[in-house]
């Protein structure tokens, strides 16, 4: 804080008083309001009252400090949250895109397939829910889904292909 105008010894430095306390004063100007303290006891009051003003406003302080790092944890496992939902997402946009080959083997190939569709997808939901608990602990997840949906598409598609062949055949 620097208020400016040199106080003159004649009037209360009050202004300068604050800055005292806060260190924040030339040691020109400090020792004038060290002087004028000896002297003035009117000056002194005032100091002591800013003294104990300024501890009562480091403890707000220090109780405001603690929500505001309680604030940054919350918003921080509330990031590691939605970035877990993101890979939910990603999970569930993976199985979507890997189960449309089995739709559309289901919608063209009818109840004979339902018995493969329904191996397959048995054998799919099991492997994926082992997955998961691999998958959710790999930072680099979007990388895992990607070729986890390619990996859903091309075995469903093999499916599909196969399935086709063999009621041509
Ligand atoms: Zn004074």
């Amino acid at each position: 804080m620097n208020y400016g105008g040199r106080t003159s010894m004649s009037n209360h430095p009050e202004e300068q008083l604050s800055a005292y306390l806060d260190d924040e004063l030339g040691d020109e100007d400090r020792q004038l309001v060290e002087k004028h303290l000896e002297s003035c006891e009117t000056c002194r009051a005032i100091m002591e009252d800013l003294f104990t003003m300024k501890q009562q406003f480091g403890e707000v302080f220090a109780l405001v400090d603690a929500p505001e790092n309680l604030e940054n944890r919350v918003l921080h496992a509330l990031r590691q949250e939605q970035s877990q939902k993101k890979h939910l997402r990603d999970w569930a946009a993976a199985i979507v895109i890997g189960l449309i080959p089995l739709i559309v083997l289901y919608f063209i190939a009818g109840p004979v397939a339902l018995k493969l569709i329904h191996g397959c997808y048995k054998l799919m939901v099991t492997l994926l829910y082992a997955a998961s608990h691999f998958i959710l602990s790999v930072p680099t997840l979007s990388v895992t889904t990607i070729l986890l949906a390619v990996i859903i598409l091309a075995t469903s598609s093999y499916s599909l292909k196969r399935l086709l062949q063999t009621n041509a055949g």
